[in-house]
């Protein structure tokens, strides 16, 4: 059975950094990838655009591929998002489906600040996707909970349902959408930063320009 892996974030908006890690993920693990955007992060301000229009933006950005599926699960549910409880639903639904979740190195490093993190790898595994720019140092905490958990072959991972980690070493792409949300706000056109399908409604970009 393929792999389920989930890629998570604000999407705020989606850009190509997003599609093409998630793309690249999805074609070295061989899996099935699925985009969950978040209702109310957590860790972070709110985002600028509204779930809907978050999701309006996805729907724009996947059309006309089928490796990218997107799962509006988090914004169906009240209150904020934990993805631990994503993943038990996950769980619950897939059996022992392997399920990878896929972090960029920033949020990577920055894991132990998420609710019941430790409890993360008894249901996924997780895949690491290369950013550049980051140079985040690893907390010992984070060192000693993953220590003895990389595993360097997608066979190993597949092999079973959770609990290794791997780094999924991806085309790296400078590109964020603080980057975005600025450039917009400035009036500027950052168009081959963005999937195309977000030029084509021009409401689509509209919360973030001034
Ligand atoms: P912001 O600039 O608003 O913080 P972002 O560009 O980091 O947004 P998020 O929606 O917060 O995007 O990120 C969701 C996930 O995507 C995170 O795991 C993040 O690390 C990852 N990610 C975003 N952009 C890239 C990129 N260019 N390369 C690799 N991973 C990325």
């Amino acid at each position: 059975m393929k792999p389920l892996a989930i890629f998570g974030g604000t999407f705020d908006p989606v850009h190509l950094g997003h599609l093409s890690v998630a793309w690249e993920a999805a074609e070295l693990l061989d899996a099935e990838v699925r985009l969950l955007p978040a209702s109310v992060p957590p860790h972070r301000p709110p985002p600028a655009a509204s779930a809907t229009q978050r999701v309006a933006m996805l729907r724009a950005a996947l059309h006309g591929q089928s490796r990218l599926t997107l799962d509006t699960r988090e914004l169906e549910r009240n209150g904020p998002s934990y993805t631990i409880d994503t993943l038990h639903e996950l769980r619950a639904e897939q059996g022992d489906r392997p399920l990878v979740l896929l972090i960029g190195a920033d949020a990577f490093a920055g894991l132990p600040s998420w609710h019941r993190w430790r409890e993360l790898f008894t249901v996924a595994h997780i895949g690491v996707l290369s950013r550049p720019d980051v140079g985040a140092v690893l907390s010992e905490d984070l060192q000693h909970e993953t220590a003895g958990r990389w595993v360097g072959e997608v066979s190993t991972l597949r092999k079973l349902p959770a609990g290794r980690l791997i780094e999924l070493a991806v085309t790296p792409l400078v590109i964020s959408a603080t980057r975005i949300r600025e450039l917009l706000a400035a009036g500027r056109d950052p168009r081959y930063l963005l999937p195309a399908g977000l030029f084509d409604d021009t409401e689509l970009l509209a919360p973030y320009r001034r």
